[in-house]
């Protein structure tokens, strides 16, 4: 790729543009802190949402909650999701259980998912995977079959609607991270939702139990809060995100050039109220941050589709958010051969998780050994293409000609 200088980083992902101002309370408009949950639950359009300090720790507080409503331990989860999703399964002493995707889909395999549910099973985790809406409904109708419960990981569509409806809610609970990358962010975050007022009481009283306050943490996460803030700008991400990303390319490690070499412990404190006002804060910019986002992917996929390749798309009714384009290449040669020139250019072209969940070294105990030739076809012919707003028409040609000469 000609881009010799490299004088910008493209974040692989739409995030949100910090800004200064959200730092400091604005006068006499004080961030109250419960506004953070106040503005995400306006923005869901439901009553009450619980804020939890990482996506991964909403999934743990609603796994116990209903794990002591139920006393059943398995939980399926997509053989291709994040690695915190198990973790964050066997962080709880569950059992995790994985289930196939369909064919280029971010779906579970119906037949699979219907032979992994039984009456151990506590949760089904269907995962609005890249933005896109998934099918919530085969999922709710296979789980309750079984007694089971639907949890809606929708960790990266925040702000992803079904048939009008954000989603999170057709299922009996549902998460959204906060992460850095993940669009608004409070560096780590997340934001737990269920529609029975019952279960949220219940997920409350779990969240008092379990998850301390724990200052340690919230001074470091601070710290790094104010590092985001300075350096999520195209002409300092090179060396906050870039140079290591680059590092790890050359060393062939490509679980660490995308960040999926998750510690195994998950942290559990509560999320601090100064981080909680600077996130209220952004709430301001961030649904016409989403529009604008949709409107430049539906131009640009209609730019990759003018020259042959596919987009991941949402179900008929389905508006899902754009934090990037997945686009499916037809093998892994292919794929490969695009991201040799694209991937560490700086032009905000990666992969999402590398591998399928069998085959992390470092979840081998906790997921074993599976046949899930699916979820590894889509892991070896899939990549990332930015819908940051900083990655420019010009540049967004280039990687079209690259992919299109790949
Ligand atoms: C990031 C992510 C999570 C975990 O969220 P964190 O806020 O990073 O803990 C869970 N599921 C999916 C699909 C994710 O992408």
């Amino acid at each position: 790729m000609p881009n010799p200088l490299r004088r910008t980083e493209i974040p692989p992902t739409a995030g949100l543009p910090p800004c200064w101002r959200d730092l400091v309370p604005a006068g006499s408009a004080r961030a109250d802190p419960a506004s953070l949950a106040g503005h995400a639950a306006r923005f869901l359009e439901t009553d009450a949402v619980q804020i939890e300090c990482s996506g991964t720790a909403s999934l743990v507080v609603a796994l116990t909650a209903l794990h002591r409503l139920s006393g059943r331990r398995v939980v399926v989860v997509p053989a291709y999701t994040c690695p915190l999703v198990a973790l964050a399964v066997a962080h709880c002493g569950l059992q995790v259980r994985l289930c196939d995707l369909a064919p280029n889909s971010i779906d579970f395999d119906a037949q699979h998912l219907a032979r992994a549910c039984d009456r151990d099973v506590l949760a089904v985790v269907p995962t609005h995977l890249a933005g896109r809406v998934a099918d919530i409904d085969t999922a709710l109708t296979i789980a309750r079959c079984v007694g089971a419960f639907v949890i809606e990981d929708a960790a990266q569509a925040f702000g992803a609607r079904q048939g009008g409806q954000p989603v999170g809610f057709r299922g009996d609970a549902g998460f959204f991270s906060l992460a850095v990358g993940k669009g608004l962010t409070t560096f780590e975050g997340g934001v737990l939702v269920a529609r029975d007022p019952a279960l949220r009481d219940a997920f409350a009283r779990t969240s008092r139990q379990i998850v301390p306050r724990r200052f340690g943490w919230e001074i470091k996460r601070s710290l790094q809060f104010l590092g985001y803030h300075l350096f999520y700008r195209p002409s300092l991400l090179g060396m906050v995100y870039g140079a290591p990303l680059r590092r790890a390319l050359r060393n062939n490690d490509p679980v660490a050039a995308v960040g999926d070499d998750f510690s195994t412990d998950v942290p559990l404190h509560t999320l601090g109220n100064w981080r909680q006002a600077v996130g209220a804060r952004a709430f301001a910019r961030w649904p016409a941050f989403l529009d604008a986002c949709a409107t430049l992917a539906r131009r640009r996929k209609q730019q990759l589709a003018h020259i042959g390749l596919r987009v991941l798309e949402d179900p008929v009714g389905g508006e899902g958010t754009w934090p990037f384009l997945l686009v499916m290449l037809r093998s892994e040669a292919e794929r490969d051969a695009a991201l040799r020139t694209l991937w560490g250019a700086g032009v905000g072209v990666s992969r999402l998780f590398i591998h399928a969940l069998p085959d992390y070294a470092y979840l081998t105990r906790i997921v074993g050994e599976h046949d899930v030739p699916n979820a590894r076809a889509f892991a070896a012919t899939t990549l990332t293409i930015s819908n940051s707003p900083w990655l420019d028409d010009a540049r967004f040609a280039e990687i079209c000609a690259v992919l299109q000469g790949a």
